[in-house]
């Protein structure tokens, strides 16, 4: 008896003829529905979950003010309790098992053959000084769980946690990634990328790292996260 590595609950065996030689699922069921999009009234652009009384999304309407806005911006599924205590199992506790869960889900709704429509696609990194205090990459861990090939061309500076500063603050911080300047040439005009991270919030991260390639190149970019606040 196989047990899902997210809830530790006993996932049935399948014993018909197609299922023998496949290999045993490490994930339940009930886990896998457990990331998913609430159909409410959203941005058109961000998909931030609208108030009643909210005509346009405030985020967007801030960023259109600094930023070019992305092609499209996908999400996996909303960020709620359940969705919030299996990232921070990840990426806090660095239970590195989980990258399986989340390549999963993130393949249940977006197959392989959406991510052949780009060039690149490009993980947003953590800061250097994260990345070795949690012993893996998060996002580029999902990626090579899920079997799909990125480049990591953008590098984190070090930089103070976003929660600690205000709005303002972190529009006029300096821009937190650069290049790696090795990997710079593999970038065209007219290529399609698309960007990923795991949370999308504000989305001012995003436009971030988003900033720092439209800077080389002309590029077409979309964002995908795996949750979205
Ligand atoms: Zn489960
Ligand atoms: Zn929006």
């Amino acid at each position: 008896m196989t047990k899902c590595i997210v809830c530790n609950t006993a996932i049935p065996m399948e014993f018909d003829i197609n299922h023998i030689f496949s290999k045993n699922k490490v994930i339940c069921e009930h886990c896998i529905e457990k990331a998913y999009r609430l159909e409410t009234r959203r941005c058109p652009t961000c998909h931030k979950k609208l108030t009643e009384d909210e005509t346009v999304c405030l985020d967007c309407q801030f960023l259109s003010q600094y930023f070019e806005p992305f092609n499209h911006i996908f999400f996996v599924s909303d960020y709620d309790e359940w969705i919030k205590a299996q990232i921070h199992r990840y990426k806090s506790d660095g239970d590195i098992l989980l990258s399986k869960y989340f390549a999963t889900c993130l393949l249940k709704n977006y197959p392989k053959s959406f991510f052949y429509k780009y060039d690149y696609v490009i993980p947003i990194p953590s800061s250097i000084e994260r990345q070795k205090l949690r012993g893996f990459r998060h996002v580029e861990t999902i990626l090579e769980e899920a079997k799909i090939k990125y480049e990591s061309i953008l590098v984190a500076k070090h930089r103070m946690k976003q929660s600690e500063l205000s709005k303002i603050e972190r529009i006029h911080q300096d821009n937190p990634f650069t290049i790696d300047c090795e990997k710079e040439a593999i970038l065209k005009d007219g290529m399609h990328i698309l960007l990923i991270d795991d949370i999308y919030t504000t989305g001012l991260t995003a436009h971030h790292a988003q900033k720092v390639l439209l800077h080389k190149k002309k590029l077409n970019i979309d964002m995908l996260a795996f949750a979205r606040v």
